[in-house]
């Protein structure tokens, strides 16, 4: 049954770009939000859709009940945008308000630059791999301990390998300028 399972899971996960999890994200930019707000209460963060963060309140990327140290987020963004709602909801539960100013990172318009940010959501060739590795062995339930031949250039970004799981073959592909990844049941 186990085999089965996995056949049907890789079936059901074609060759298409995966991109982390919000929990994978919430742990690699969680440091980033504390770094700019160190003193505030270590929040229950919680991921929604867009459309029940529009119940709550229009258009929202996140929200904040500071009383309660609780964030809701909507599920789903992109690394860079991730970091920089998080760290915004961080600014409220370190009491901050909205500022009218555009690209500020307390803006209230959504429009926010925050360098550290920026940074943060770069990954290194060594870490899209690790992740692309980290989002299979997630979808397989399993560690990212399997083998996996060595990775071989297909362009100057990017990058192919094979690995074997469960004794089954997955190709995978990183591409270090997109920073997307997939890989796919061969
Ligand atoms: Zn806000």
């Amino acid at each position: 049954m186990r085999t089965l399972a996995l056949i049907l899971l890789a079936l059901a996960f074609p060759a298409s770009a995966h991109a982390a999890t919000d929990q994978q994200m919430l742990q690699r930019f969680t440091p980033i939000a504390q770094q700019a707000f160190p003193n505030v209460c270590a929040p229950t963060v919680t991921f929604h859709t867009k459309a029940e963060m529009t119940a709550q309140e229009k258009g929202a990327l996140g929200l904040t009940w500071r009383a309660e140290c609780r964030v809701w987020m909507v599920t789903g963004l992109d690394p860079q945008l991730f970091c920089t709602v998080l760290t915004h909801e961080y600014g409220h539960l370190a009491g901050l308000e909205h500022v009218a100013q555009s690209g500020q990172l307390m803006s209230g318009d959504g429009a926010v630059n925050y360098e550290p940010c920026n940074v943060a959501a770069r990954l290194t060739l060594p870490e899209l791999k690790l992740e692309a590795k980290r989002s299979l062995a997630d979808t397989l339930d399993g560690s990212t301990a399997f083998p996996c031949r060595p990775w071989r250039a297909l362009s100057t970004y990017r990058y192919r390998t094979i690995c074997r799981v469960h004794s089954e073959r997955y190709e995978i592909i990183v591409n270090v300028r997109t920073q997307e990844y997939s890989w796919a049941y061969t």
